[in-house]
């Protein structure tokens, strides 16, 4: 599956389809020809990350290809259950005791500004994307009990990042959900991703980004102050800065950095399921290991995903999935009593995490104008918002003083 042989990693990146190939409007038309042999900046790979570079790039007067082997949105982010949190997935209090209170706290709120730019993005270009505002419930769990949620609470108020404990009784009493504590916080969403993909390219490619699926870079060599590209079909460009968003299909020769590759399942129920009217506002996950987490969906149906465990393969294994689909299904019963039946769709596919939850955005090693964007774990959506948003900057030659967050290590 891995074909060392190729300048970024191969995986089949999901296994069966996800709901949302199943929805309208979540691909968009592309060339299969580039048309230039010079840009200034060429984006490789077209899912979200590629969609919210090729955004905040637009409106600077700069010729942008965005290039990729597939066709647009058909990695992963069609898997993604696009629950779109500020919260990652190595809570406040304990990202301050291996980063430093500084660097955490940044973290955390760039995040959260990350998900509120997302939200006025997709209200200003109209993107239709089924976005809602939600809030989110973090329960408490075999990794993080009640003391833990109360340390993680403080952190997010020292920090300024609205949080709210709630007591195992009230819990019950407003949710029905019987754990010892949870946390209730603002900040999230949730989308159709691959229409938010899609909306994001339609208005990028109106205002001049050139867009082309079926093509895939096979090398790249910095040249001075520009960057020459191969394509897999011969053709060779030439460009100014080139930004590899190609998700957990990283370069090759970043292989060995810290990030490793995991397996994960989803499911989502028929439409208009019955529920309990309050998940209608809410993302839910918990503090466990592997965690549960779940939501609605403007149609009524309930999206379920975890099971995470190690191993790029497992993803692949048709008898595993089943029993992963059921395992999920259970555990969405035992906790809220929601009865899923039969899901109308069962999916799974590979993720990358990194020890500490965070991605890392940077320059590809030794390469001045390449710039990489990996390791997003969970929390793609956020994370490939504050990616396109460092990245653009440097292009730009606005330097932000976050630009070394997220180091490649
Ligand atoms: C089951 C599941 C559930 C998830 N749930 C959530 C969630 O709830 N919230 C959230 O925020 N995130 C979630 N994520 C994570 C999120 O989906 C991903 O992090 C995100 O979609 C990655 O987007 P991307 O654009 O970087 O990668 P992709 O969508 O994979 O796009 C990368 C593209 O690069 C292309 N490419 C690679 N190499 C080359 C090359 N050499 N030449 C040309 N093209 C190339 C690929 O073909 C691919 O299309 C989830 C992930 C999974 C698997």
């Amino acid at each position: 599956m891995n074909d060392t042989g190729s300048l970024t990693r191969h995986y089949s990146l999901r296994r069966d389809e996800p709901l949302w190939a199943a929805l309208p409007g979540g691909g968009i038309t592309t060339s299969r020809k580039i048309a230039s042999k010079t840009y200034d900046v060429v984006i490789v790979g077209a899912g979200i990350s590629g969609a919210l570079t090729a955004h905040a790039l637009v409106g600077h007067g700069l010729k942008v290809l965005v290039v990729d082997r597939r066709r647009p949105v058909r990695g992963s982010s069609l898997a993604s259950t696009a629950m779109i949190q500020h919260e990652i997935d190595v809570p406040l209090h304990v990202l301050q005791n291996s980063v430093g209170s500084h660097r955490a706290r940044r973290i955390w709120q760039r995040s959260a500004g990350a998900v509120e730019q997302l939200a006025q993005m997709i209200v200003d270009l109209r993107v239709k994307c089924a976005f809602d505002r939600k809030r989110t419930l973090y329960l408490s769990g075999d990794e993080y009990g009640a003391r833990a949620l109360k340390a993680e609470v403080d952190a997010r108020a020292d920090a300024g990042i609205d949080a709210e404990l709630l007591s195992g009784a009230r819990l019950r009493a407003h949710f029905g959900i019987d754990r010892t504590a949870a946390i209730d916080s603002g900040i999230s969403a949730s989308a159709n991703p691959a229409q938010l993909t899609a909306g994001l390219f339609r208005h990028a490619r109106e205002h001049g980004t050139e867009i082309v699926s079926g093509v895939e870079i096979s090398d790249i060599q910095a040249l001075g102050e520009r960057v020459a590209i191969s394509t897999s079909r011969g053709a060779l460009l030439s460009a100014g800065h080139v930004v590899f968003c190609t998700g957990y299909e990283f370069l090759q020769c970043l292989a060995h950095k810290s990030q490793k590759v995991m397996s994960t399942w989803a499911i989502a129920s028929r439409p208009n399921l019955e529920r309990p009217t309050w998940l209608d506002q809410y993302l839910v996950w918990e503090g466990s290991d592997p965690y549960l987490y779940f939501r609605s969906t403007p149609d009524g149906r309930v999206i379920v995903g975890g099971e995470d465990e190690d191993g790029e393969e497992a993803y692949r294994d048709e008898a595993k999935r089943q029993r992963k689909s059921k395992r999920l299904v259970e555990k969405l019963a035992d906790l809220t009593g929601i009865a899923v039946g039969q899901p109308d769709f069962q999916w799974s596919a590979p993720f990358a995490v990194t020890p500490q939850g965070l991605p890392m955005i940077g320059h590809a090693p030794g390469m001045k104008n390449v710039y990489v964007t990996m390791g997003f774990g969970g929390n793609g959506i956020t994370f490939s918002q504050i990616a396109a948003q460092l990245i653009s900057s440097e292009i730009l030659g606005h330097h932000d003083a976050d630009w070394d967050l997220f180091p490649i290590e």
